[in-house]
């Protein structure tokens, strides 16, 4: 992605959990507080990176090279016997193969694609949001699309009601341009061994993603699961209150807090 884009992303799908329902958090965000105190990954963080580029490696290798009208098991198949599969762990590898099994394969695909997801407006303007889908198939005999969201930590995510895979399948459907009757989206978690899907008949693609910080200055600060791992947590009032932590609120959001009107 080019780096003028980079700059101007404020707001990323992977957060939309957040962003979406928190006006607070969604300011912040667009002011670039965010990119003053960014923190180098962890462990955790830079082995899932590391996971994510076996499994491109695996898909730029095999998809452009499939043979025409490969069979259903194909995928696995191609999965069972290639090099990447032994650079995970062995369990993860078994689970993916399962995965991989029940997938079929299509010629309309996308990997590790970085794309735009227009229509969010917040704040009163339309903000540059993009998002890098992990895997997506478009199935022309059904108007089929599946949106396939690879997650190597071990905190169970559920695709149901899951903004992030909601705007990578918009972002999906655009890029592939073509009808879409169906959509698939899974979460797959080899380290848990656990996969979910949402399946909608009759997707709508232009949801109410843009729904976050719609209020203004006094939008409020909406605390609840999505506070979990926050970075405004030490300093947001409505955290603070609900977990009964110590206050220690840094300088530069006081600002943002007091036009804001929050206490
Ligand atoms: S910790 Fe505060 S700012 Fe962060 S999501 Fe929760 S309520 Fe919003």
């Amino acid at each position: 992605m080019p780096d003028f884009v980079k700059s101007h992303t404020l707001l990323s799908p992977s957060g939309a959990f957040r962003w979406l329902r928190c006006a607070l958090y969604c300011r912040v965000a667009l002011s670039g507080e965010f990119r003053k105190h960014e923190r180098p990954p962890g462990l955790a963080a830079i082995i899932g990176t590391e996971k994510h580029a076996i499994m491109e490696s695996f898909f730029r290798r095999i998809l452009p090279a499939a043979p025409p009208n490969p069979p259903e098991s194909w995928l696995k198949e191609a999965w069972e016997s290639s090099l990447e599969r032994a650079l995970l762990p062995e369990s993860e590898a078994d689970f993916l193969s399962e995965f991989l099994g029940s997938l079929a394969f299509s010629k309309d695909f996308l990997i590790e694609e970085n794309l735009p997801i227009p229509g969010i407006f917040a704040g009163g303007v339309e903000q540059i949001v993009r998002g890098t889908v992990d895997l997506a198939f478009y199935y022309r005999d059904t108007e089929t699309l599946k949106i396939i969201d690879w997650k190597f930590g071990r905190r169970k995510v559920l695709a149901h009601n899951n903004p992030q895979l909601s705007l990578y399948s918009k972002a999906a459907a655009l890029k592939f341009a073509k009808p879409v009757k169906a959509l698939e989206k899974f979460i797959v978690q080899p380290a848990i061994t656990h996969c979910d899907k949402e399946e909608k008949l009759k997707p709508n693609f232009t949801q109410k993603v843009a729904a976050a910080y719609q209020g203004g200055q006094k939008a409020p600060a909406t605390a609840g699961d999505w506070c979990e791992f926050c970075e405004l947590q030490r300093l947001c009032p409505k955290y603070i209150k609900r977990e009964r932590c110590s206050r220690e609120i840094a300088p530069e959001f006081r600002k943002i807090l007091a036009d804001m009107e929050i206490k």
